[in-house]
């Protein structure tokens, strides 16, 4: 956390979360006890805004003194988070749908990003293509790369919008629903990747225990969540690009992320730090602009019409924070445990 945000607002919280003027009160609640522990001894960490899309509203953000995990509180509802996605949220949009066959630009894009960002899904090694669930699978394009290397790629997605134009492209078999409404048997894939994902869920040790159960015998989990135990949360603090409040209800590191995963019945837990380019030229580009500096839009417009060879001054930085363990996104894989 960031020193300069520590003098923020309020005083330790004693087991209750302040609620910080939203606006929109009749759409959230307050989470006054650790879902990972059950202590009730918090701390109120900061206050801050939506930077992403700029919605109204303050939320804060509360640490659990015993364990560390840190979760967005007070926050949506179940009912009304879907109201404080954006239509153009990034993931939902037509731009991530995979390519029709023969078009080879976006394969190419595709596979430059792979090399560039190359532990953006880290799938367990040995392990052949056989079933495997994504979920927040968006417009389809990690799952039709997954398809194309010969998996049974199956999506569930809570965005019927996204899935209308995965199927616009392929023919996937897809659920439109979230991971608590949703019911697989037991031991149905071998594989379920979560990428950027588990911050979303009101309950995730819930949801990563059904996830666990619909693995089978020996299948991995895998996927990605934004790490605050790095430079980036530091320097940034409550202006950091990944924060992304108030839509992400949970900010883990790589410590909680495992305790998360060990409750919820995994062993072999690995974690990666990414190599992620585009996290931090958004980071710098949101810096930058807050002071009004000039360059702030070649950061920003970056992943669509900024300089190519911007990244490639980025790219050591990026690689230099993610073998210090610093990276603010973080990839892991985790085994079912027997
Ligand atoms: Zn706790």
């Amino acid at each position: 956390m960031n020193p300069k945000e520590k003098p923020t607002t309020a005083p330790p919280l004693d087991g209750a979360a302040q609620t910080p003027t939203t606006g929109v009160t009749e759409k959230i609640e307050k989470v006054e006890r650790c879902p990972l522990c059950g202590s009730r001894r918090l701390s109120l960490q900061f206050v801050a805004h939506d930077t992403l899309h700029g919605m109204p509203g303050e939320w804060g953000v509360v640490a659990c003194s015993d364990c560390r995990l840190m979760w967005t509180s007070p926050r949506p509802t179940r009912e009304t988070v879907a109201s404080f996605y954006p239509e153009e949220y990034q993931p939902h949009g037509g731009h991530f749908a995979p390519a029709s066959p023969g078009d080879r630009a976006p394969l190419l894009r595709r596979l430059a990003g792979r090399v560039l960002d190359p532990k953006e899904v880290v799938i367990p090694d040995p392990h052949r293509p056989r079933r495997v669930l994504e979920v927040g699978c968006g417009s389809g394009r990690v799952l039709a790369e997954l398809a194309d290397k010969g998996w049974d790629a199956h999506g569930l997605e809570p965005s019927a919008a996204a899935v209308a134009t995965l199927r616009a492209h392929r023919d996937l078999p897809v659920r439109v629903g979230t991971i608590e409404e949703t019911t697989y048997p037991s031991g149905s894939f071998d594989l379920i990747v979560a990428s950027m994902v588990l911050e979303h869920l009101h309950d995730p040790i819930a949801d990563v225990v059904k996830l666990r159960n619909w693995l089978c015998p020996g299948g991995h989990l895998t996927g990605s969540v934004p790490n605050c135990a790095s430079w980036e949360f530091r320097f940034f603090g409550a202006e950091w690009f990944a924060l992304q409040l108030p839509t992400h209800l949970f900010h883990f590191t790589p410590s909680t992320l495992t305790l998360l995963l060990e409750k919820a019945g995994f062993t072999h837990i690995r974690i990666h730090h990414q190599r992620n380019v585009s996290n931090l030229m958004i980071h710098f580009g949101r810096f930058l602009e807050k002071h009004r500096l000039p360059s702030a839009k070649i950061f920003l417009d970056y992943p669509t019409i900024g300089p190519r060879a911007l990244r490639l001054v980025v790219r050591p930085a990026a690689s230099v924070l993610a073998w210090s363990r610093q990276a603010g996104r973080i990839s892991f894989v985790a085994k079912r445990s027997p």
